[in-house]
């Protein structure tokens, strides 16, 4: 095991000392475009920092400050871009020529805030606004609905919500939870008539992803299927989901509860003050030590605050004089109370930072990989929580392996029915959504149908972007496939290892945006991505009545 261990290390030297060759640009011309394409980015994403709510300055300069750096930076970059070289250039530069040209195209003129681009909820009401208008007002719909959710005379917000849902005993008070989100089904959703907010809003994704591609179809690519295998996948995964429980309904409020008796038994061991310390040290026992790498967290409520848990850069990395210069993440979470659901999440949030602080490359791609492969890797860590062996080390008390088994799980199915009701009503956006969710969630996840009620509407990526769910849902294939291929690489990493973080760098996530993410995978795996992994851990549920 230890001979092992170092020849990996020595190994590891080795291979990072050859990938540093192509972490700066073949020709002078570029290499200066692509610093000031490096400047840019910084500048873009210390702005949505500010505006998130997380300082309101950074390396002793003001926003306006920053505004005036990007616009400069901005206008060099278009000018030193359209001056370069068409030929001659190395294929390397010209690969990165290209990216850098793509996602500028992507940067607008000025920079607004995530996920509250100050969007008016009553706009929504308006039938003609375009797509892009229409789901800027439904996210100021769901941002301010989410945000005040009023139960038993207390404000809450929708994250206290879910939580809730797999903690409180009583089924009348979880009804009653469940349906204080009622406010923002109805904000988004109307009553639920044809031409509702969302289902104008859905006809307009549709006719978009008709045009551009969905991100359905984005996700379908980047697992090396179509649409179509996309949707067979995600169906055999609810069936194994269906097959592993009892046929009885659940209502709607209870599904969560029925799923979540590890949450219960294990929730006075996550109180809220525990949960950075707990992800922290399951990090470093990982191999990265997230203090050092200066990532910034802002976990409290706020008024105004975005009302869902992400991460994204501050500075994004690069080589300065032969020296890399450490990329800066940030998490920003509403987090009013603890427990293992939050704890999850918060977990994969700081998935999301290993990716971007593993990444060494040119600035052109210091950047995400594809959505799929974000949200799947995120998980990787995710779903140790839900362990008994990390329960045990990191809580000092565990749940059993199917108590556990069925937590996880009932987490990421409802994942994968909101892919497939995003699927179909992409597909077909006359579709009723309530009808389609009924149906979905009846069939495969034995909920009670309730279409009067527009209960889907949980998560602010359906109005926010439409599609976005599938990352989730067909991630958790990715998710599953590439926890088992690391175990079997490099034994359990439930409770740390420190060669993980320096082995999937090395690996996976050194690259950032350049690889293809279906390449990339196929690569790791050493074959094509297969439902597989994941079947097998949802068969590991026992059946009903055994
Ligand atoms: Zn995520």
């Amino acid at each position: 095991m230890m001979t092992k261990y170092l020849a990996c290390l020595v190994l590891l030297g080795c291979l990072t000392s050859n990938a540093m060759a192509g972490m700066t640009a073949d020709s002078k011309p570029v290499e200066e475009v692509e610093n000031i394409y490096g400047d840019l980015n910084d500048a873009s994403s210390v702005i949505t920092s500010i505006d998130s709510g997380l300082f309101t300055s950074y390396r002793g300069e003001t926003r306006a400050a920053w505004e005036k750096v990007y616009g400069e930076k901005r206008k060099e970059f278009s000018e030193r871009l359209a001056k370069l070289p068409t030929e001659g250039l190395s294929e390397n530069d010209a690969k990165a020529v290209a990216a850098m040209r793509k996602q500028f195209a992507a940067l607008s003129e000025t920079v607004s805030a995530p996920f509250s681009p100050g969007g008016k909820c009553h706009e929504a009401s308006r039938k003609d606004l375009d797509y892009a208008a229409l789901r800027t007002a439904l996210l100021g719909c769901f941002t301010e609905n989410a945000n005040n959710v009023m139960f038993e005379g207390e404000k809450i917000n929708r994250q206290t919500v879910l939580d809730l849902l797999h903690e409180i005993d009583e089924p009348a008070r979880r009804k009653a939870v469940f349906l204080a989100l009622s406010p923002l089904w109805h904000a988004i959703n109307g009553g639920n008539e044809p031409d509702s907010p969302y289902r104008r809003m859905i006809a307009l994704a549709s006719a978009d992803a008709a045009k551009h591609g969905s991100e359905v179809d984005n996700a379908a690519r980047d697992a090396g299927v179509n649409t179509a295998g996309v949707e067979r996948w995600l169906e055999q995964i609810l069936d194994a989901w269906r097959q592993a429980n009892p046929d009885q309904p659940v209502e709607p409020w209870s599904f969560s509860y029925s799923g979540a008796e590890a949450d219960r038994l294990l929730a006075k061991s996550i109180p809220r003050e525990s949960l950075q310390p707990l992800n922290q040290r399951f990090y470093q026992d990982l191999g990265l030590d997230l203090r050092e790498s200066g990532t910034l967290y802002d976990l409290d409520t706020r008024p105004g605050k975005a009302p869902l848990a992400y991460t994204d850069f501050v500075i994004h990395g690069r080589m300065i004089e032969g020296a890399w210069q450490s990329t800066i993440a940030r998490v920003s979470a509403p987090y009013a109370r603890g427990g293992l659901f939050v704890l999850n999440e918060l977990v994969h949030e700081n998935g999301h930072v290993v990716n971007l602080t593993a990444i060494r490359n040119r600035p052109a791609f210091v950047d995400w990989p594809g959505d799929l492969f974000v949200e799947a890797f995120a998980d990787v860590p995710g779903w140790s929580t839900y362990e008994p062996a990390w329960q045990q080390r990191y809580l000092g008390k565990a749940t059993s392996e199917q108590v556990s088994l069925r937590a996880l799980y009932s987490v990421v199915v409802l994942d994968v029915a909101w892919s497939l009701f995003e699927l179909r009503m992409l597909r077909a956006p006359a579709t009723d959504p309530n009808l389609l969710w009924s149906e979905i969630t009846s069939h495969y996840l034995h909920i009670a149908p309730h279409p009067e009620l527009s209960w889907w509407m949980m998560r602010e990526q359906l109005v926010d972007i439409p599609g976005y769910m599938v990352n989730y849902g067909l991630g958790a294939i990715l998710t599953a496939e590439m926890r088992q291929h690391i175990r079997q690489a490099l034994g359990p990493f439930d409770t740390g290892d420190p060669r993980w973080y320096p082995w999937l760098q090395e690996h996976l996530l050194r690259y950032g945006s350049e690889r293809d993410s279906r390449q990339l995978m196929e690569d790791f795996l050493g074959r094509p991505v297969s439902p597989q992994a994941l079947l097998d851990q949802i068969h590991r549920l026992a059946p009903p009545g055994k």
